[in-house]
């Protein structure tokens, strides 16, 4: 087995958009700190960026202030967010805009030059190639090495204090152990833990990355460390058959939710982002759906305009368009909602953080996806996160000193990889099967599209007891080679992020957010949980803690 040791002050875990502005930030502030950024994929085209994207989600539009937005994510997450965490991300989020824009990213722009916003917090970029323009800048900075195709399955940990990671190399098929003074972990949040609305061949399309599998998340708990927040499942309402984002058309063009019979329903249920789902979910129920956007009779430039935005971002939605006939402005758009996923930079999931990004372990940060507590912060709230923790990591690695990784560490990391590569799978279960299982029991009894995204205490004890088994039977699995490896490593930590989505799922006893979290048992929300729901793994078992809502305590003080 060939094992290559590397050596960092500070060690970043996923090229996305947090990681890549995490390792901007570090090379150009810190440029005496040698930087080491590890993705499993090229961050010239990894994550959620990979296919670009055509708005930049959370900003500041002129008349509104950073409160503004933390007011707006606090009421859509029903409260259960981070005041502190949603205030210092939305007041990065217009330098780190305009540090895009000087790197090249194209920004809309009204007559009078004014950025061209979709609403009061979104505006419009040309954005297909965001990821090669972040990914550019952070190879041109001389403190920061990135090693693509080393996917990351563990932290290092000795006497509490994380101090690396280790991984394997996909290329070069051999394990890679990192030693680092500080590690930041910007994984992104958790898909292909449900059955997708395409399943079959077809089932890794899906509106979340499928490679981003939570590894994140599991690192995190198989460590030790605190999370939040994961029963506040993240479901997309998308464009039927091509996924594409809704808000494109719902935003840029003003159309309203109808039904089948033509009737706007939207302020029968809300207008929170759950709200708009659960809408579609109830009307389908009620004989009403399909559910549409009602875009029939928008202007020709306006139909042009959508179609040049979903080549930004979703180029099958205008090649449908072509295709089918079915222009949009003749014809209402169809939507649905997508499968559940555990996502930190919509909802409220992830590791349990202070306000500099730091998690319960020494050493180890959390920005982006994978980071709790505060939610809609999408593109460029991950863009502040990297930066926050990038300086928090810093100051953390230059006290920390240089540490190393002893022979005995190495020697179970290499066991523990062998394991998987000896002898062979024949007879026994593969991934494949495993994994479709998994999305099978979570779809079915842990509030799927199946169930209308809806579970019960009897339900979840359910799919607890189909998850723990398949996370047992995971351990035969064997892999013929590397590839094979990830997709065991990949399997296993999807595995465990289900153990504690369903934890959290079970310990809400009350529905705050409609189809987010809809517990058919407790059908209401109830005062007592305004509280966060958080978890460790200890001894094996997802320990649920209650924490109380932290407050801000003057808004006039940082508004
Ligand atoms: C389809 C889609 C469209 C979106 N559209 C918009 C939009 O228009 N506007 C907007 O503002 N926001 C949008 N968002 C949200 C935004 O893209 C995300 O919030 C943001 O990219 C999250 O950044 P991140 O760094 O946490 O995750 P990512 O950008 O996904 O990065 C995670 C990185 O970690 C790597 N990784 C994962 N596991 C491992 C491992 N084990 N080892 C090593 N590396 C690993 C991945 O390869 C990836 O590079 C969209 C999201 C999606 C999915």
């Amino acid at each position: 087995m060939k094992v290559r040791n590397e050596q960092s002050d500070i060690l970043i875990i996923g090229g996305g958009a947090a990681g890549c502005y995490a390792a901007l930030t570090l090379g150009e502030e810190y440029p005496g700190l040698d930087v080491l950024l590890a993705d499993k994929a090229n961050i010239k085209r990894s994550g959620c960026l990979a296919a670009g994207v055509n708005a930049l989600n959370a900003y500041i539009t002129p008349g509104h202030t950073p409160q503004d937005y933390a007011d707006y994510a606090k009421a859509d997450a029903a409260g259960i967010v981070r005041e502190d965490l949603l205030l210092s991300m939305s007041e990065g989020l217009n330098e780190v805009t305009a540090k895009l824009e000087k790197l090249g990213l194209v920004i809309q722009k009204n007559p009078d030059g004014s950025y061209a916003s979709r609403g009061w917090r979104n505006i419009k970029i040309n954005g297909e190639n965001i990821k090669p323009i972040l990914a550019k800048a952070v190879l041109d900075q001389s403190n920061v090495k990135v090693l693509n195709h080393i996917n990351i399955v563990d932290y290092i940990v000795t006497d509490g204090q994380v101090r690396g990671a280790w991984g394997i190399d996909l290329n070069n098929e051999e394990i890679v152990i990192i030693s680092a003074n500080a590690v930041i972990c910007a994984t992104g949040g958790a898909a292909g833990l449900y059955q997708p609305n395409h399943p079959g061949t077809s089932r890794h399309k899906m509106w979340y990355s499928p490679f981003n599998t939570g590894a994140g998340y599991a690192m995190g708990l198989r460590a030790g460390a605190e999370m939040t927040t994961f029963e506040m499942r993240f479901i997309a309402l998308r464009c039927k058959g091509t996924i594409a984002p809704t808000g494109t058309i719902a935003q840029g063009v003003g159309a309203p939710q109808v039904n089948s019979r033509g009737e706007k329903y939207q302020d029968k249920y809300g207008n929170t982002t759950a709200e708009r789902l659960w809408a579609v979910v109830k009307e389908n129920l009620a004989g009403h759906g399909p559910c549409y956007l009602g875009t029939r009779g928008i202007t020709l430039e306006q139909a042009a305009a959508l179609e040049r935005a979903y080549l930004n971002m979703a180029p099958a939605q205008a090649l449908f368009w072509r295709e089918s006939g079915l222009n949009p402005r003749d014809y209402n758009v169809e939507i649905e909602g997508s499968e559940p996923y555990v996502v930190g930079g919509h909802t409220a999931s992830g590791y349990w953080i202070g306000n500099d990004r730091s998690t319960t372990l020494p050493g180890l940060f959390a920005a982006g996806d994978v980071a709790g507590g505060c939610p809609q912060k999408y593109v460029t709230g991950s863009f502040v996160e990297g930066e926050i923790a990038a300086r928090a990591a810093a100051a953390f690695a230059r006290q920390a000193g240089k540490s190393g990784i002893d022979a005995e560490v190495q020697e179970t990391i290499v066991k523990e990889v062998e394991a998987f590569l000896a002898g062979n799978s024949e007879g026994r279960y593969t991934v494949e099967s495993l994994e479709e299982a998994m999305q099978q029991a979570m779809d079915e009894y842990a509030g799927g599209i199946k169930s209308h995204y809806g579970y019960s205490e009897s339900s979840l004890k359910i799919a607890r007891k189909h998850i723990e088994r398949l996370a047992r039977l995971s351990d035969e699995l064997r892999a013929a080679d590397f590839y094979g490896l990830l997709k065991i490593f990949e399997l296993r930590e999807r595995l465990l992020v289900c153990r504690a989505l369903i934890a959290h799922l079970a310990a809400r006893q009350e529905t705050r957010w409609h189809a987010f979290g809809e517990h058919l048992d407790y059908p209401e929300r109830r005062e007592d949980f305004k509280v966060f729901i958080n978890s460790r793994l200890e001894q094996g078992e997802v320990k649920i803690i209650r924490r109380p809502l932290i407050e801000q305590e003057s808004k006039e003080a940082v508004g």
